[in-house]
């Protein structure tokens, strides 16, 4: 079975994390093993994206979330890095501003949706309002109980007109947080990730993990799936987000649209001339 066959949050489960393993890496054994698949999947998902640009009738979302550490920045680097920039761009949520806060929770996310043609990653995400908000009680319960059915209209809204979602959860243990925090803190070059609220929130681990749950058994559906990644190996993390991007862009089925110039006139009249001109 395909990845995407295998990591897909079927619609209306109840996902309990405790029964997926994070150190999950199927046949693969190595990150060296998995290069060539994983740079495999990247190309074709270049040529994919230039077919999506050229023929503006999809558009793709694609939507990270997961702990601190987890490795949204990571896919960024990694897999994202793919797309060419002139068609692809990531939004990161982060605590919303004072105007965002007097607005509905969706009125900052809406207009980083992306354009037929076009790739956006959200960073963090409309997500969060019922992650973080959830676990610290910075919304009631009365408030943040309702958003799940808003999301999922929301994205439906989006996909009917033609955004294609995929949503990565990206799934690491408490132990490997803990190891790649200490990584940051040895690190000089990625010290500046670390904060003091990274320690905080780990007293919140199962607040967390029962949010996430909740996430992905209420809103993965056909048009917009969940995927829960296993992430504690970097490499398996790239290669199983990098195999789902390219299967659910091989589905678009995308086409390079149609010259809208006579191309046998083109050759004829024009290139013709230019090139024995050239010859002279
Ligand atoms: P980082 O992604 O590590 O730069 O951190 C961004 C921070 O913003 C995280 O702690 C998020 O939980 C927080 N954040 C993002 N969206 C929201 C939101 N809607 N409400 C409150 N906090 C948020
Ligand atoms: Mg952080």
């Amino acid at each position: 079975m395909s990845y995407r066959g295998k990591l897909i949050v079927k619609p209306d489960t109840r996902v309990t994390l405790a029964d997926i393993d994070p150190g999950f890496h199927g046949h693969h054994k190595s990150h060296e093993e998995a290069t060539p698949e994983i740079a495999d999947n990247l190309a074709r998902i270049s040529d994919l994206q230039e077919l999506l640009y050229a023929e503006k009738k999809h558009a793709l979302l694609i939507v990270l979330q997961g702990i601190d550490a987890a490795g949204k920045d990571g896919v960024c680097w990694h897999v994202i890095t793919a797309m060419n920039p002139q068609g692809c761009k990531v939004t990161g949520f982060k605590q919303p501003s004072s105007e965002e806060r007097a607005h509905d929770f969706l009125w900052r996310v809406h207009p980083h949706a992306p354009a037929l043609g076009q790739v956006a990653v959200f960073n963090r995400s409309h997500y969060e309002d019922v992650l973080v908000v959830r676990v610290h009680d910075l919304a009631p319960k009365s408030v943040w109980s309702k958003r799940y059915k808003a999301i999922n209209d929301f994205e439906s809204l989006l996909a009917e007109n033609g955004v294609t979602i995929v949503k990565f959860f990206l799934y690491i243990s408490k132990d490997e947080q803990l190891e790649r925090f200490a990584r940051r803190l040895d690190d000089k070059d990625r010290q500046w990730k670390i904060s003091a609220s990274d320690y905080a929130e780990r007293q919140y681990w199962d607040a967390y993990i029962e949010a996430y749950e909740a996430m992905l058994s209420k809103c993965s559906t056909e048009h917009a799936p969940w995927f829960v990644i296993p992430s504690n190996h970097k490499w398996f993390r790239n290669l199983a987000v990098s195999a789902i991007l390219r299967e659910t862009m091989e589905g678009m089925h995308m086409k390079a649209p149609e010259p809208t110039v006579d191309i046998a006139e083109i050759r004829k009249k024009y290139h013709a001339a230019v090139a024995a001109q050239k010859g002279h």
